[in-house]
């Protein structure tokens, strides 16, 4: 895994480090537990229910959720793998790296996943609802894919001004070395 950064910071659209296939977590170590602290830090902080690694530019299979705020209810998932995706259901969806743009999408109700904690051992959970609509959101980021992809033409509308913002800002911060 490439070495995480001392301090974690949101990386934003049109980054295109967000549209990377992150690779697979192959060591547990004590670097891979501090990442995960750090990232359910910055999750809390941003007041968002889940942050995946692309998110603070570590292109690495993981992600952190979230979504009661109850300290009992962290969840850091690597190398997650989703399946038994049932039902559809749409929701309104937001993306801290998309910073107040919402989308309404479709995505299943209920979900299996499959990932190893933090310490490599194996879990099995099932979700639905908020939480199933959690982890694909996040399973999208760990294959580079983001909720505008998906958008309806009325979404696109609504949301062209502050896409343009960001891919300004993106600009004028990528020439301001
Ligand atoms: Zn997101």
């Amino acid at each position: 895994m490439q070495k995480p950064p001392a301090r974690l910071s949101m990386v934003c659209y049109p980054d295109p480090r967000l549209r990377k296939v992150c690779a697979p977590v192959e060591e547990f170590g004590p670097e891979l537990a501090d990442l995960a602290g750090k990232m359910l830090e910055l999750m809390r902080e941003a007041q968002g229910v889940g942050l995946a690694a692309p998110q603070v530019g570590v292109l690495s299979r993981l992600f952190v959720c979230n979504v009661t705020s109850e300290p009992e209810d962290d969840l850091v998932l690597v190398n997650p793998v989703l399946s038994e995706l049932e039902g559809d259901i749409e929701g309104e969806e937001g993306c801290l790296s998309i910073p107040d743009v919402t989308v309404k999408m479709r995505r299943a109700k209920s979900c299996v996943m499959r990932a190893l904690d933090v310490h490599g051992k194996p879990m099995e959970l099932r979700a639905e609802d908020l939480l199933a609509r959690c982890w694909q959101h996040e399973c999208d980021h760990l294959d580079g894919r983001l909720i505008i992809d998906r958008m309806s033409e009325a979404d696109r509308i609504a949301n062209r001004k502050l896409l343009k913002e960001l891919e300004k800002k993106h600009s004028r911060r990528a020439i301001a070395l």
